[in-house]
């Protein structure tokens, strides 16, 4: 064994005890450190040719990178939509890494059995029945990727066409029709081979709706009659939260052929506050569900969960069959359900987190973030020089500069509020105007936090 190797295999528990107060450290002071990064960051050093042991890593790691590191997991980063981390859920991260297995199977551990029973704790919190079941994937990218590629191969069901032996290119077109798609939508549709160009917007509901209009949608699928296509539908836009009208959209499988695909990304989270959990009304009845954990669940990068009521086809898009692997039969192991073949654990952080905190705790996380959002929405409301751009649907305010509200005089208001230290937001364009965005979904974020926003915000437009 390399010497360096055997002295830290020596001093194991030291050296994790030595990271364990680096961590203590960080997560101590998160609150207090700015918000963005600040300053440029240091050039590239070499490859290092000999070891300088685990202390030397981590004392290098200190000195270099991490002052250079965002408060992304602390109280006023409010860009994208960015989740933290439950104390509990970086206690089950690092026994992740610690234990060390590879969910792919069962492998001789009882580790897949606690990713299914978590998946069905998650199932449970979003009000899915027994009908649905899933796998832990890294994100809503993945996740919408994943529902998609059983969606594509429903599709070849219903065409006669095995698309995992013969190919996207045998199904012929297949479109997917969406109201507001998240971005990730049209990536999943260009790595399946069905192409970003068969991506179709359907018309929105009036009044500064993000909704689709369900009407509209009915007659695209009249259009389409006779060939099956993907549903889209979308709960939680990231502009405005709007949801699309969920138990309506599922009424329309009654009379025509389509496969109902679900992005709740962050939304489905509305189901934890009974006074938003109609906002997913009819979550249950669609054929693949995304939800990522990383956001609104405050599990650490990178978690999220996919859904599907079409296990057998899922199995027949993500099989891994080998000489020595052999087909899947009964309940099969995670790795004939996913794009990964070997997989971390990604499911202890989110058992760690439901376990300490349960569905009251995480109720707490998404009803106080929704009331913060308000506030902000409120406070920018009462600033002279802001305007919202939308109501404050749910957990994100989304608003712009009052007069002249040029791409460049926005981003010149987001460089200043980066720049105070103070918040964190990210640039958007809704309705064709130039805006910013607040997103709520941080466990930590206080009241006190959201004051302190707004006047970096008050500041940054006077
Ligand atoms: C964040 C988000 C995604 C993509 O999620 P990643 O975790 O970044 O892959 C997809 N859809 C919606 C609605 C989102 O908010």
């Amino acid at each position: 064994m390399d010497r360096t190797l055997a002295d830290d295999l020596s001093r194991l528990p030291e050296l994790l005890q030595a990271a364990r107060d680096v961590a203590a450290r960080e997560a101590a002071g998160l609150a207090g450190r700015p918000v963005a990064a600040p300053g440029r960051s240091p050039g590239r050093a070499p490859l290092p040719a000999g070891g300088a042991g685990a202390d030397g890593a981590l004392a290098r790691f200190a000195e270099r990178w991490a002052p250079g590191f965002s408060g992304s997991a602390g109280p006023r980063y409010l860009g994208f939509v960015t989740g933290g981390a439950t104390p509990a859920s970086v206690a089950g991260d690092w026994l992740t890494s610690v234990f060390d297995q590879n969910l792919s199977g069962a492998g001789g551990s009882w580790a897949q059995e606690l990713e299914r029973e978590t998946v069905v704790w998650l199932r449970e919190l979003f009000g899915l029945g027994e009908a649905h079941s899933g796998a832990f994937v890294t994100g809503a990218t993945v996740s919408n990727t994943v529902g998609l590629a059983i969606g594509r191969e429903w599709a070849g069901e219903r065409l006669g066409v095995d698309v995992s032996r013969e190919g996207a290119a045998a199904l012929g077109p297949l479109e997917v029709l969406s109201g507001s798609p998240h971005s990730s939508v049209a990536k999943a549709m260009s790595v399946l081979g069905l192409g970003r160009d068969r991506l179709r917007r359907v018309p929105l509901l009036p009044g500064n709706r993000e909704a689709v209009d369900v009407a509209a949608l009915e007659a695209a699928l009249t259009e389409r009659a006779g060939r099956p296509v993907i549903v889209v539908a979308n709960a939680g836009t990231v502009n405005t939260v709007d949801f699309d009208d969920l138990r309506a959209i599922a009424a329309l499988k009654e009379r025509y052929d389509f496969w109902l695909h679900v992005d709740g990304a962050f939304g489905a989270f509305a189901a934890l506050s009974p006074e938003h959990a109609a906002l997913v009304d009819g979550l249950d009845a669609a054929d693949s569900v995304c939800v990522d954990l990383h956001k609104w669940l405050n599990v650490p990068y990178d978690a999220a969960v996919q859904f599907t009521r079409r296990r057998d086809l899922q199995v027949a898009v993500f099989h891994n069959a080998s000489p020595y692997l052999g087909l899947p039969e009964g309940e099969p192991d995670f790795l004939h359900l996913t794009p990964e073949n070997s997989r971390r654990l990604r499911a202890l952080p989110a058992w760690f987190s439901l376990v300490a905190y349960g569905r009251a705790g995480h109720r707490e996380i998404v009803e106080r973030n929704v009331a913060l959002a308000r506030r902000l929405g409120a406070g920018v409301e009462a600033l002279p020089g802001l305007r919202l751009l939308a109501p404050v649907r749910l957990n994100v305010v989304c608003f712009t500069l009052a007069e002249d509200p040029s791409q460049e005089r926005v981003a010149g208001l987001a460089r200043a509020v980066t720049a105070s230290g103070e918040a964190y937001m990210t640039p958007t364009v809704y309705g064709g105007v130039p805006g910013l965005r607040a997103a709520f979904s941080n466990w930590r974020t206080t009241e006190a936090d959201t004051e302190r926003v707004l006047r970096a915000l008050a500041a940054a437009s006077g």
